[in-house]
């Protein structure tokens, strides 16, 4: 078995001078060798003094914070699990997490302590740690040594348990093992463009696998600097990606990020020209938000992936970006992808099927779920639930959830697709469409759609614009104007959340 190999250790020999970390909240920096000693110290603390040992979990409740990171691989040198969580989440829907993978110890911020107490306290966790100046996580670093070994694991050993978003039902904790990371970090760095020289922006939050893998961890393998946003904010990005001193060259967002950064009024003004990545992924992309960016010199990159992949399946390269804009690629390196019927043959070129993945990136399962585990695999392909076709030059293209897809007069309706064409609609800010029960056609589509402020749509012209650019069985029959649509923590629109509001709409 391949033993985990620690990044930080190697870059801090190799490049002790140069910048690993930058922490833009705190306005705290740190070189390879400075965080590779206040890891050490961390992982001493927390195995000598917190009594952390192998396959103990360790969550972090924080917004974004270079610290998190310091946890995660303090975690892989003591064997320990990393549990980052998802700080939206309320203190009943935290409680299910901690319920389900038991920490020994809580590490979270002044923000966050009210409700990192309170999870804690319900489920019996007995340390908790607070970040920041004059907390009980510095002083810990403080008063520590350096740690003297090392525990030894392996590539297959869990390094993670990474809660999926949750866009569909309970979040389902996907055990990450120390080489599903590296292999994604090997995988994403030719198509992504990463290496040494590459200063990422992140701010996606890092308790998500797109914050954490898009590009976080690649670019700290490689031995590039990562800048860290605690929170995202559109004019600030575009702020900090227009600054010659920053130098940042990569940055990934979902969809939402892109369409935030699009409407900001600077966006038009921002020197976009140093960007050399802007990859996106998570959620179906609109076609127009891409042409939006690639009229301001950027060929967004779109990838797909999952939690469960940890997470690159595909991405589309930057030579491909603008001729096959809204498709999110072909298979990164040591990843296998099948397109399947129902039945289980192989669907052909051009045929909708479901997207099987099998690969080292590919996760062993889910903690806790032996049901899932058992449904979600096939001789060890994994079943992702995403409706896909492939083209004949071998690009992918991720239709939508095959659970979004609703019938209607018989015929299948991907929202996604509908919702692409909403967007054409320059007055259009938000827009998701949801199946709805109808007495005629069994289901019909209702759109439900935020319109950009300081701008006007009747019902009457998205009717028309649908029914210029869509089969009929595809044309929204309803449509409800709201001031913004429901969103996860990862930016993604939460269709449960319209459903148990619309559904009833149906008059
Ligand atoms: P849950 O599994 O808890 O319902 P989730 O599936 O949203 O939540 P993630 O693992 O964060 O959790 O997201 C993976 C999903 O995101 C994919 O299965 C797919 O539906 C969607 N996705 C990712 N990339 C793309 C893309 N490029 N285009 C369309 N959808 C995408
Ligand atoms: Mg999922």
């Amino acid at each position: 078995a391949v033993r985990y190999y620690d990044w930080i250790i190697h870059h801090g020999r190799r490049t002790p001078d140069k910048v690993a970390v930058i922490d833009l909240a705190s306005e705290r920096r740190f070189t390879y060798s400075q965080l590779d000693a206040r890891v050490s110290r961390l992982a001493s603390f927390l195995r000598h003094t917190l009594n952390v040992s192998r396959g103990d979990r360790v969550a972090v409740l924080a917004l974004n914070t270079t610290d998190t990171l310091e946890v995660q691989f303090a975690c892989g040198r003591l064997g320990a699990i990393f549990v980052p969580l998802n700080t939206r989440l309320t203190v009943p829907e935290l409680q299910f997490i901690t319920g389900d993978c038991a920490p020994k110890v809580m590490i979270h911020d002044t923000d966050l302590a009210e409700t990192a107490l309170a999870v804690a306290k319900l489920c019996g966790i007995a340390t908790s740690l607070l970040l920041g100046p004059g907390g009980s996580y510095e002083a810990g670093i403080a008063g520590a040594k350096p740690l003297e070994a090392i525990e030894q694991v392996t590539l297959d050993d869990v390094s993670t348990i990474m809660y999926t978003s949750g866009t569909t039902g309970h979040p389902k904790g996907a055990t990450i093992t120390h080489g599903m990371t590296f292999w994604n970090c090997v995988n994403l760095g030719g198509p992504a463009c990463i290496g040494p020289s590459s200063v990422l922006l992140t701010v996606l939050p890092l308790f998500h696998t797109g914050g954490l893998n898009c590009y976080t961890n690649p670019v700290l393998h490689a031995g590039g600097t990562v800048m860290i946003m605690r929170a995202f904010d559109p004019g600030t990005a575009l702020g900090l990606i227009n600054d010659p001193a920053q130098g940042i060259n990569v940055f990934f967002g979902v969809p939402a990020i892109y369409q935030f950064m699009a409407q900001h009024p600077a966006f038009a003004t921002t020197d976009l020209g140093r960007l050399i990545v802007g990859g996106v992924g998570g959620a179906p992309m609109p076609v127009p938000l891409l042409k939006v960016w690639e009229a301001r010199g950027v060929a967004l990159q779109q990838g797909y992936g999952m939690t469960e992949t940890s997470p690159a399946v595909l991405v589309l390269d930057r030579e491909d970006a603008a001729r096959k804009a809204g498709s999110a690629g072909k298979p990164v390196l040591h990843t296998e992808v099948r397109i399947v019927r129902p039945d289980g043959s192989n669907a052909d070129v051009g045929e909708l099927g479901e997207l099987w993945v099998k690969g080292p990136n590919i996760t062993p399962g889910y903690w806790n779920r032996p049901e899932a585990n058992k449904t979600s695999f096939t001789d060890g392909w994994l079943h992702t639930g995403d409706a896909t076709r492939v083209d004949e030059e071998g690009f992918y293209y991720i239709v939508d959830r095959w659970k979004d897809m609703y019938i209607s007069g018989g015929e299948n309706v991907y929202p996604a697709e509908v919702e692409n064409v909403l967007h054409q609609l320059a007055a259009v800010a938000e827009a998701a469409v949801i199946g709805i029960s109808d007495p005629q056609w069994g289901e019909v589509g209702l759109a439900i759609v935020a319109v950009k402020s300081g701008q006007k749509l009747t019902e009457a012209d998205v009717f028309a614009h649908c029914a210029a650019k869509l089969a009929r069985f595809k044309c929204p029959r309803q449509i409800r104007f709201v001031d913004a649509l429901p969103r996860n923590a990862t930016g993604k629109i939460h269709k449960p959340t319209l459903r148990k509001e619309f559904s009833a709409a149906s008059e």
